[in-house]
């Protein structure tokens, strides 16, 4: 799997996850898959940590979910993935986040943070059976801007 994701939207990503330290930040990624299969992030979308320990753990809030489904229903666009922060952590899933992948056709962005923001950031994807394969991850420059 390879993920690309534009540079606006890591910056996003990096001062959630540095307004959210020392508690997990967590976002939903939207895009689609390209013609040569690269899971292109179109935009992100901030999500409120509802974890009941958010410094160890998070959970997506639903109705922000539900809200973006249904703006997505009329669009070729839909979620492809999930953003979390590991504060002071590792960019890698932990054994918590191996026991909770529910759908295993979500892409995951895991990045390490401190108060300033993300540190190291990696990408992974549901293996066949049990826990995280790589993924390759790609920043690119913003499609959507002008000349210069
Ligand atoms: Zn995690």
């Amino acid at each position: 799997m390879h993920l690309e994701l534009q540079e606006s939207d890591y910056k996003k990503l990096n001062e959630h996850a540095a307004s959210c330290w020392p508690e997990e930040a967590c976002a939903l990624l939207i895009g689609l898959e390209t013609a040569s299969g690269i899971r292109a992030i179109s935009r992100i979308e901030i999500a409120r940590n509802i974890a009941s320990d958010p410094q160890r753990f998070f959970e997506v809030d639903p109705a922000c979910r539900i809200r973006l489904e249904k703006e997505l229903r009329q669009r070729d666009e839909y979620i492809l993935g999930i953003f979390h922060s590991h504060p002071d952590g590792v960019a890698r899933p932990s054994d918590t986040d191996a026991q909770r992948i529910y759908e295993k056709d979500m892409s995951w962005l895991i990045a390490s943070a401190d108060n300033e923001g993300i540190t190291e950031i990696g990408a992974f994807h549901p293996a066949t059976k049990y826990g995280f394969d790589n993924a390759r991850l790609t920043i690119r420059q913003d499609r959507k801007s002008g000349n210069g």
